[in-house]
Formats: C-alpha cells, sequence, structure tokens
C-alpha cells in the first residue's frame, strides 16, 4: 500500500504562486500541505530568482507606504521617472505587449487585482525597496528580491499549519467516478505517495526546464536553449491536468526569452542566488547597437523601453548565426552609468581602442563592422538624448534597413566594448485554462474541473508573443491568492 496523507486542500509547486495559494486557503481554516519536487536547500522555484512585480499606483505616497524606513531621495527619483502607472497604463501594456491577444477577462482580474495583492502580501510581512538603477525594469523591488520574499512566504505558511513537503514530485492527479478531483499521486524519497484532498491547486510551472516539450510547443531547436530558471520546471502540472480533460489555454508556441550572458550556466539554482546572486540578464541593449556574427544589425534595440521588449529580444537573439549577438557602446554608456550592472555582475565582453580591434575580438569581419557603425552613426536624427528606462526619447535613427527608434547613441568615442549573449528561456505561456473569477480549470467539455485550480505559470490565456516585466510574480500572487480561497471554500462546502 502507498503511504496516505488527507488534506483540505493540497497545493503543488512552491513558487510565489502556490505559496500565496497556500496562506491564502489557510486564512480561511483550511489543512493545507504544499508538495514540491526541488529538495529544501534548493526550495523556491523561478519565483526565488526574480526581483520585482508590476502592479498600478496611484502616486509614489501608494509605494512608500511598501517600503520600510522610506529614503525620500529615492522617491524623489521614482517621481521624476514615473510619478504614476494607473491601472489603465497596466492594461494598455499587456494588450500592447501581447498584441492584443492577451483573454480581457483574465487581465481584468490581474489589473483590478493587483495592488490589493500587494498590500495582502505587505500586510503579510512583505516589503518593497525603490529601484533606482539605469536599467530598471520597474520602480520597485521586493525586499531581499525573490529569494527573501520566497523565505517569507514559507515562513508564513509553516506558522500557519501548512506543511510543506519537498522532494514530493507530483505526477498523477486523482479523479473519482463523478469528475471531481480527489487527490494527487506524488513520487517522493520513499516510493509513490497519495495526497488526499477536496481541492488540488497546481502551480507547478511551465515546460521551460523540458526539453521535449520546448520542442514539441517552441519548435526545432528550442530544445538546446539554456533556461534562465530552475530545472524543476518540466511541464508536470501542464500533462497531468491535460490527461484529465483539462482544457489547454494561451500561447504554446511562445514564450518570455531574454538576452543572457554568452557564458551563463544551462540553468539557474535558488542556492545560487541568496544574496542577489551573480545575475546573467544583460538589458543594456536598448543602449547599444546589437550586430551578429555577420557584423550587421538585425533589431530596432530601442522599439520600447527594455521592460517591454526584453521577454522577446531573446527570441531575435537566438535566431542569429550560432544564437548569438553583441551589445556594442562606445564610451558614452560608461559616462551614462549605463554598464553598472554589468561591471556588478561580472559581464562577459570585451574592450579595445578601435572598432576593427574590437571586430578581431569578437571574430566579427571587421570592415562590416565598421560599415554598420558608419551607417548606424550617420542615420541618427537631431534630438534630446535620455536614457530613462520608463519613458522613450524618440531619439531615432532614419533610413537605415532597420532603425532604430530611440535612445540612439552615437558609437564613436574609445574604448568601445563589446558584450556576448545568446538567448535564455525564463518561462512558458502556454497553459490552462480558467474562470477568471475563481482559478478553478476549465474541461474541454465546457465545464469547472470540480475540485481543481491552477495559478502561476501554468495559467495560460495571459501572455503572448512578449510580456511586460514584472508581470509573472504579479499574476502569480493575484491567481495564486483567488485559487487559494476559493479551493478552501470549496473544501468546507458539504459533499
Ligand atoms: C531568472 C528569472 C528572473 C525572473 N524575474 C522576474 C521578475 O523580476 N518579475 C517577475 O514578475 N517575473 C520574473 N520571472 C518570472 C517568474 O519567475 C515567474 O513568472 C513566476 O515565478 C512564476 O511563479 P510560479 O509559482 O508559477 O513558478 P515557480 O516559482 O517556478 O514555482 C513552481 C514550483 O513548482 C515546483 N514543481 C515543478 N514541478 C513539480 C511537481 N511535479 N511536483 C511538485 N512541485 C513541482 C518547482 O520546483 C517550483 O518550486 C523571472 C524568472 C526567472 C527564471
Amino acid at each position: 500500500m502507498e503511504d496516505e496523507y488527507y488534506y483540505d486542500v493540497v497545493v503543488v509547486g512552491g513558487g510565489n504562486a502556490g505559496l500565496c495559494a497556500a496562506q491564502a486557503a489557510l486564512d480561511l481554516g483550511a489543512s493545507v500541505a504544499v508538495l514540491e519536487k526541488a529538495p529544501r536547500d534548493e526550495r523556491g522555484g523561478n519565483s526565488a530568482l526574480t526581483g520585482h512585480m508590476r502592479f498600478p499606483y496611484e502616486n509614489v505616497d501608494e509605494l512608500a507606504v511598501l517600503i520600510d524606513d522610506p529614503n525620500p531621495d529615492d522617491l524623489a527619483v521614482i517621481h521624476d521617472r514615473l510619478p504614476r502607472r494607473g491601472k489603465e497604463d497596466l492594461w494598455d501594456e499587456v494588450i500592447r505587449t501581447t498584441a492584443g491577444k492577451a483573454d480581457k477577462d483574465l487581465l481584468t482580474t490581474h489589473v483590478e487585482n493587483a495592488y490589493p495583492t500587494i498590500k495582502w502580501l505587505r500586510g503579510k510581512g512583505h516589503a518593497w525597496v525603490p529601484n533606482i538603477a539605469a536599467t530598471a525594469g520597474n520602480t520597485t523591488q521586493m525586499a531581499g528580491r525573490g529569494y527573501r520574499l520566497q523565505e517569507r512566504h514559507f515562513g508564513n505558511v509553516e506558522k500557519s499549519g501548512g506543511q510543506i513537503h519537498y522532494e514530493a514530485s507530483m505526477t498523477d492527479i486523482i479523479v473519482n467516478r463523478r469528475g471531481e478531483v480527489d487527490g494527487v499521486r506524488a513520487f517522493t524519497p520513499e516510493g509513490f505517495t497519495t495526497f488526499r484532498a477536496k481541492a488540488v491547486i497546481l502551480a507547478c510551472g511551465g515546460f521551460e526546464a523540458n526539453p521535449e516539450m520546448r520542442a514539441k510547443y517552441l519548435g526545432a531547436g528550442w530544445d538546446t536553449v539554456k533556461n534562465r530558471g530552475v530545472p524543476y520546471n518540466t511541464g508536470d502540472g501542464i500533462n497531468a491536468a491535460l490527461a484529465i480533460g483539462a482544457m489547454p489555454y494561451g500561447s504554446f508556441t511562445s514564450c518570455h526569452a531574454s538576452p543572457q550572458d554568452i557564458d551563463r550556466p544551462a540553468y539557474t539554482l535558488p542556492s545560487s542566488v541568496p544574496n542577489g546572486g551573480m545575475r546573467t540578464s544583460r538589458y543594456a541593449y536598448p543602449y547599444s547597437i546589437m550586430v551578429n556574427l555577420e557584423g550587421e544589425r538585425f533589431v530596432d534595440e530601442g522599439s520600447d523601453v527594455r521592460g517591454r521588449t526584453y521577454a522577446k529580444m531573446g527570441w531575435s537573439v537566438r535566431a542569429q548565426t550560432g544564437g548569438v549577438a553583441y551589445q556594442l557602446f562606445d564610451s558614452k554608456a560608461r559616462g551614462l552609468g549605463l554598464l553598472e550592472d554589468y561591471d556588478r555582475n561580472n559581464a562577459t565582453g570585451v574592450t579595445a581602442a578601435t572598432l576593427d580591434e574590437l571586430a578581431t575580438k569578437i571574430g566579427v569581419p571587421a570592415e562590416k563592422l565598421r560599415a554598420t557603425v558608419t551607417q548606424y552613426n550617420a542615420a541618427i536624427q537631431p534630438g534630446k538624448l535620455d536614457p530613462s528606462p520608463f519613458t522613450l526619447d524618440g531619439k531615432h535613427t532614419s533610413g537605415l534597413a532597420i532603425d532604430k527608434s530611440n535612445y540612439s547613441i552615437s558609437i564613436e568615442e574609445g574604448p568601445f566594448e563589446a558584450y556576448g549573449v545568446c538567448c535564455a528561456i525564463t518561462f512558458t505561456f502556454g497553459g490552462l485554462r480558467v474562470d477568471a473569477k475563481t482559478a478553478q480549470v476549465q474541461h474541454t467539455a465546457g465545464r469547472p474541473i470540480p475540485g481543481l485550480y491552477t495559478a502561476g505559470e501554468m495559467l495560460g490565456g495571459l501572455w503572448h508573443g512578449n510580456y511586460p516585466s514584472g508581470s509573472g510574480m504579479m499574476a502569480g500572487a493575484v491567481f495564486g491568492r483567488i485559487a487559494g480561497e476559493h479551493a478552501a471554500r470549496s473544501a468546507a462546502a458539504p459533499a
């Protein structure tokens, strides 16, 4: 006989979405278990590797209440850069980045609940700090980044009586004769274990760590890309749910993939980032020109602010010879403080006094590189450069095969610098269809699956092709909390 446990609610996956769900269910008095595939030392999921959440705020005072001992100088910088992000701005950003494909019901829930959920998290002891970096994606980030957020989440869940089962890898969803979810099976170091539950919340991530599924859905060649995240999100929840008839939803053929250090490791473990870690994102590209191994530009690096382009920029890099590119800067980038993050995080790059020397160092034809840079410099139009991470400066080029729309800084004063980047996947967008108000998973038959909920990367329909930075963690918290509340209520309802 397999070991059996009994709970009101079983949450599969101990990331931000799962732990928000667990906390919300515990708050309503449910008995809750969290099954986590990783060992305790590597707990936290992709959520532990993150920095920020994107949410609307009416004014900087609404940010100040989230910050312990806010520094007025930092708040003044935020006020200068982005004094307000209205709900309508958040809505527009998602519509814009997803080319209008985001599910409007899901987006309404996301936008309406984002700030209230931030306040809920604040009430649970979470805090934010100002983010005033030159290449910031958001105006604030979580205190201690995602790693500490996750540590606080785990502490809160345990204090509230939740039980965490580590190295418990969910394999199947158990359904009874009436089609109601009755629990899950998990593979543990002791063998298979059954976790009976009145409601199950799947929050075990997408399929970004599964090369077979990446190739199947994203296409040829995606099996070999590097993974920015943890090696555990192998699509188990999606597969188990599809096996009981759950409705797949959203974009299975696109994903979040961004420019990363050319020498980054194949994946990232949470234990490598407890104090911020060595970050491998290379997001100063809007202020650079990016060239491929042929020495040619291949994308409008400044088509929008980096927080609205980086999640699709990995696709452009991956399409180049060898799946690599180089970000080129001249000495002005340093003067503007645009490379501080690269210095702090030991970015793989080369410096040279001349463009020809730079070309030799990165293995690009010198004549071609010189021509690309000369044409680019000549095409820059008059206008004021303002390398703000939140507003477009309109400093553009004109007449190039691929023009640059903003942040066009000439490349003429040595020393020149080039940073090598590859594409790495962050997370997948395809997932399960849910009711936007309850996060309950829908069956292909058009009815909800009794007792089954989902949140986080597994929830399909919000992101397509691209997304605004900080949205994954925010959506995970919003829908995780909703899933937890509804699962607890359904578990408490008379059978
Ligand atoms: C390097 C990096 C930086 C990022 N930065 C940001 C950011 O700053 N802001 C932002 O909004 N988003 C960011 N993201 C995206 C963000 O991480 C995700 O959108 C978010 O964490 C998803 O939360 P989740 O709870 O769904 O998944 P996760 O946090 O990945 O949690 C899923 C959990 O499920 C577990 N699991 C998997 N399979 C099973 C199974 N079969 N049984 C049991 N457990 C299982 C995993 O081990 C994992 O702990 C970043 C991602 C990466 C990789």
